[in-house]
């Protein structure tokens, strides 16, 4: 959401007012529903391309279903020179039942929401840094755009249409070549590998990642 008065952009960002800025969007992804937020090093977001790789072999359900989905997105080559030109990053999580994570029609419903809140957060986040002179930051979400938004209906972007959620939905880490689970792991949070044979109730928790790029 715009603040009530928009500030003039300053000549230079220093390193101490993009961390202040930072643990803000931390505070304010908390607020909003995040388990837990972190502000990291940008050089400390891993970039693989074999994550990717686990969207195209095998086939998940979502290839190339989506415009934010491989192969539509960008590939990890680019996001690891984009991520290069960044200082700091926000990273957080969404702990969710595994009930909720694994892929079950019964849960489908709290599966999106889930989803949802986490595009929100990315959203808010993105936004807030925008108007607070971080013009070039950039949020990654988790998931497929079709599944949290637009559910059994074609994407309309790669029919040559605008987006049903033109400025909300956006790659998810994982489809530009991000290692959510190395930088999980690196926060000293439990990440499960949940495959899409899981039984939810063998697993404690899921969690979903979302990233925002600040300079
Ligand atoms: S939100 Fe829907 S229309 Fe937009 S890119 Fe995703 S699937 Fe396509």
């Amino acid at each position: 959401m715009p603040p009530e008065k928009i500030e003039k952009l300053k000549s230079e960002m220093t390193l101490e007012t993009i961390e202040a800025d930072c643990a803000k969007y931390v505070a304010q992804a908390i607020g909003q529903g995040a388990t837990d937020a972190k502000v990291i090093n940008a050089s400390e977001v891993v970039v693989d391309e074999r994550v990717t790789l686990k969207c195209e072999i095998p086939k998940c359900f979502g290839y190339g279903t989506c415009a934010n989905c491989p192969p539509h997105t960008m590939k990890p080559d680019r996001t690891q020179r984009i991520v290069n030109q960044f200082r700091k990053a926000v990273v957080f999580k969404i702990d969710v039942p595994g009930a909720v994570i694994v892929r079950d029609k019964e849960t489908i419903k709290e599966r999106a929401g889930a989803y949802q809140t986490l595009a929100n957060i990315v959203d808010a986040i993105e936004s807030a840094a925008f108007y607070d002179g971080h013009y070039l930051a950039v949020g990654f979400a988790a998931g497929s755009c079709k599944s949290t938004f637009c559910y059994k209906a074609e994407c309309s972007v790669l029919s040559g249409e605008k987006c049903r959620r033109s400025l909300k939905a956006r790659p998810s880490m994982e489809a530009v070549g991000i290692d959510c689970y190395k930088i999980a792991l690196k926060q000293g949070w439990d990440i499960f590998p949940i495959g899409s044979d899981a039984d939810g109730a063998s697993v404690e928790h899921g969690s979903l990642m979302g990233l925002l790029l600040v300079d």
